[in-house]
């Protein structure tokens, strides 16, 4: 069932694409653009069905065959492009599934829609073959595709795509959706609700996930007196951590260290309790507030920035998780000069 309304957030968006539905003016390529998680195939697929649906009023409007078809699963005309591989799109996949399928006219509707998932997956081949069909497309059909990186598409796609980034959904309503409609206490909802960071699917992840408990547990117990940790003992854990999920586990463990020292330096600034995430950690979050100066909190956060750009300029994992925990733990330090 494909409902613009089932979304929480990204208006901007959704009227969007039933201002285009509704107009009747296409253009041939779309990218929606945002994280993993954040929606980004239900926009497609609910983008899709408003282009398709054939009522005369507002669209979608649930109620006609296209409309039907659509939520069941099995519209003739909203084509999901298949890949043989699980890890990326090859010219292949582009030339049989859309190349070669695009130029067979519409089964019943007037439009042909493609989605392309998980775009970034494309090779360059692939993109360039694709590339042939955006720049002649038939006068029936639109491509939609989604990716979590503008930057993996070609220049040359990338200028013949109308690009629809999605926007992280605002804290408020993320913690309101998991205390009302997930029945989360609110204490929890605030935790995932600062991980999420803007992405609702990532927050209900995190709220039915033991491993995050667990790897919240871990965290805690690292950051927790990492002041005194010899060296060697962080690059222990630095290797372990990335041992075998590589960045996941590190993003993970940067988004730990970010809301703990995020608690303390809001609390070193404000002396004031509410709002911090870590609150069952006070005690300790009070303590690393006393002994870090504003210049060490920001050491840490610039750590972090560095660090993230590390793993997406594809930096070995190990080497980045052995950087930022010597930043973190030398930040109590003062400069030598
Ligand atoms: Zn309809």
């Amino acid at each position: 069932m494909y409902d613009f309304d089932s979304l929480i957030g990204e208006e901007h968006l959704k009227s969007k694409m039933k201002a285009v539905a509704n107009s009747g003016k296409h253009s041939h390529a779309y990218l929606i653009v945002g994280e993993k998680r954040s929606g980004k195939t239900t926009l497609a697929n609910c983008f899709a069905k408003a282009l398709q649906c054939e009522s005369e009023g507002n669209k979608p409007c649930g109620m006609c065959l296209s409309c039907m078809q659509m939520d069941a699963g099995n519209h003739p005309d909203v084509i999901t492009l298949q890949s043989e591989k699980e890890d990326s799109i090859g010219i292949r996949d582009i030339r049989e599934g859309l190349n070669n399928d695009i130029v067979i006219k519409p089964y019943r509707s007037e439009k042909k829609v493609y989605i392309i998932d998980d775009a970034q997956k494309m090779t360059r081949q692939a993109q360039n073959a694709l590339l042939k069909t955006l720049e002649e497309p038939p006068s029936y059909a639109v491509i939609i595709m989604t990716t979590t990186s503008a930057e993996a598409m070609l220049q040359t796609v990338l200028s013949r795509t109308i690009v629809l980034p999605v926007r992280p959904v605002p804290d408020e309503q993320i913690r309101r959706y998991l205390m009302h409609k997930a029945e989360i206490p609110d204490y929890r909802a605030d935790v995932f609700t600062a991980f999420a960071r803007g992405n609702l699917g990532k927050a209900m992840d995190l709220a039915t996930s033991s491993e995050f408990e667990e790897s919240k547990e871990k965290a805690v117990a690292l950051l927790k007196g990492i002041e005194e940790k010899p060296y060697p003992t962080l690059y222990v854990t630095a290797a372990e951590l990335t041992e075998k999920k590589k960045s996941e586990n590190l993003t993970e463990l940067m988004d730990f260290i970010r809301i703990w020292y995020r608690d303390a330096l809001v609390y070193k600034s404000t002396l004031r309790e509410e709002g911090l995430i870590f609150r069952e950690e006070i005690q300790y979050i009070k303590k690393v507030s006393k002994e870090i100066s504003y210049e060490g909190f920001e050491d840490i956060f610039k750590a972090l920035k560095k660090s993230q750009a590390m793993l997406r300029s594809n930096v070995n994992a190990e080497t980045v998780a052995d950087l930022l925990l010597i930043a973190v733990k030398d930040c109590r330090k003062e400069p030598e000069d």
